[in-house]
């Protein structure tokens, strides 16, 4: 979902950054700022006398040995080339979903961790045929059309068989929209034109450009909807040169709601300035009844605290265009290998390491809803929470809600990463990872790990999201601070305060 990055991590930081009723743009900018700016505290440095009755000298050699061991596993990336290759897209409500669902839990089951389904109720949409073209145009050459690329976003309704051929009128921001009024508005289609500013990505700030434009995704449909369109379309929200549209999460404004390639957003915007612009658009995806489905948990049993969790996770569910491998497959087998470290060192963490697939964050987040309704007593006792949703590249270090007291507290964890270079503990103003938000609000000191983005959204909810766009040495990175960090949490002396 998102976060900004943290907020908008979300984005998975999709969902996160669109659904955070917290998220304003002031606190964009905020974080924003935050984000470029480095985090001179959480620098490795001597350790105090607390940090070290926290991590006694045991401890961290147990920490090494584990980043030792990740640093040369290949589980992670095994697990991900079937999750991807042989299973294939998995999106909520699909029979991939499923059998991921099924695939997964059997994996942790075979580690020895004590697996259980929680049941979710998730919605099921299927996509169906996606054309457009332009008919009418300033210059138009008698006979011909030019082609548009899109894709359908998540949960839209549908045109008829045969589409629907009407003006588009192009608007590059919300008052823009508000501007031309019901009038001008009504019976057409409505694209928003929102660039996803590149020199920010470029600049590591990715998330900040998915932030800034992805609102137009999640809350434009339903804007242009309010005014009597019978479509929306919006730009994608991503950085590649190569027309390939993104697809993602919108809320439900029931018309047709696509996602054209920047390249083509391009296109009619232009010939838009010339004149009247008309577009035949065809889009028949199908909303299902919604399907029975699971979030997988699997613990690892804490040898003197069995009663407190650490969370490590990330989520199952994936786009339909590609095969799910950096959003998310990647997250959920960098937590899986946390287990599977810790089971082939025998190392029993203190706490309880509970290892979470996530199902549904990119389609309504309603795993994650019904880990809260169901778990939320546990939530006093779950003393960290770690996601990784934003790719598979090299980890920096992590995105951290948590007082800056707890984060000093981590320190010595930091001297461990340092080797790989991921000892950024960057303060986050929003939940860092969509699915573990609701533990966040309610204090438990939250993760998520904060990966080099700047061609995270270069693929990120495209055909082109595949195995091939891992590198196995960076995914093993991940795996390393995924596990160093989760038995850190579950194994320090005195859980971090709250
Ligand atoms: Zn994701």
């Amino acid at each position: 979902m998102i976060r900004s990055r943290s907020a908008f991590k979300l984005v998975s930081l999709n969902l996160l950054i669109i659904l955070l009723p917290a998220f304003s743009g002031a606190a964009f900018a905020q974080t924003a700022q935050s984000k470029a700016t480095p985090v001179p505290f959480m620098a490795p440095q001597q350790a105090s006398q607390a940090e070290q009755e926290n991590f006694p000298a045991p401890l961290l050699q147990e920490l090494s040995a584990i980043k030792t061991a990740a640093l040369s596993d290949d589980y992670a990336y095994r697990q991900v080339a079937h999750l991807t290759e042989n299973i294939g897209p998995r999106i909520s409500g699909s029979l991939q979903a499923q059998a991921a669902v099924e695939y997964v839990a059997g994996q942790l089951r075979q580690l020895g961790l004590d697996v259980h389904l929680e049941e979710v109720k998730v919605p099921h949409w299927v996509r169906g045929a996606e054309t457009a073209e332009l008919t009418e145009y300033a210059g138009h050459v008698a006979g011909t059309t030019q082609k548009i690329v899109l894709t359908a976003l998540g949960g839209s309704a549908a045109t008829p068989a045969d589409g629907i051929t009407t003006e588009v009128v192009v608007v590059n921001n919300f008052d823009e929209l508000k501007a031309l009024g019901r009038d001008k508005v009504a019976g057409k289609i409505v694209l928003f034109n929102a660039i996803f500013d590149k020199q920010k990505a470029a600049a590591g700030l990715s998330f900040i450009s998915y932030g800034e434009a992805v609102r137009y995704r999640g809350a434009g449909p339903k804007a242009a909807a309010d005014l009597g369109a019978v479509a929306a379309l919006v730009r994608s929200v991503g950085n590649a040169d190569y027309r390939l549209p993104h697809t993602g999460f919108s809320f439900p404004a029931g018309i047709p709601a696509g996602a054209v390639t920047a390249e083509d957003a391009d296109l009619i915007a232009h010939l838009s300035a010339q004149g009247p612009v008309r577009i035949h658009l065809t889009l028949t995806p199908q909303k299902l009844p919604d399907a029975t489905s699971y979030n997988v948990i699997a613990d690892l049993k804490g040898s003197e605290h069995p009663e407190q969790l650490v969370v490590v996770s990330g989520h199952l569910d994936s786009w339909d265009l590609g095969t799910g491998a950096i959003d998310d497959g990647a997250g959920v087998v960098v937590a899986m290998e946390a287990a599977e470290i810790l089971q082939k060192l025998h190392l029993r963490p203190k706490r309880t390491l509970r290892v979470i697939a996530w199902m549904d964050e990119e389609s309504g987040g309603a795993g994650s809803q019904a880990y809260t309704k169901d778990y939320a007593a546990e939530f006093i006792r779950t003393v960290g929470a770690i996601e990784s949703d934003s790719g598979a590249a090299h980890p920096l270090g992590f995105d951290v809600k948590m007082s800056p007291h707890a984060a000093e507290l981590l320190r010595p964890v930091l001297t461990i990463l340092q080797s790989f270079g991921a000892t950024a503990l960057q303060p986050s103003s929003y939940p860092p990872g969509a699915d573990i938000s609701a533990m966040s609000e309610s204090g438990v000191p939250a993760l998520g790990i904060l990966q080099d983005g700047r061609t995270y959204f270069n693929y990120h909810h495209t055909a082109a999201d595949t195995l091939d766009k891992i590198v196995p040495s960076e995914l093993r990175e991940n795996a390393a601070a995924m596990a160093v960090m989760g038995y850190a949490l579950a194994s320090m002396k005195d859980p971090l305060p709250r």
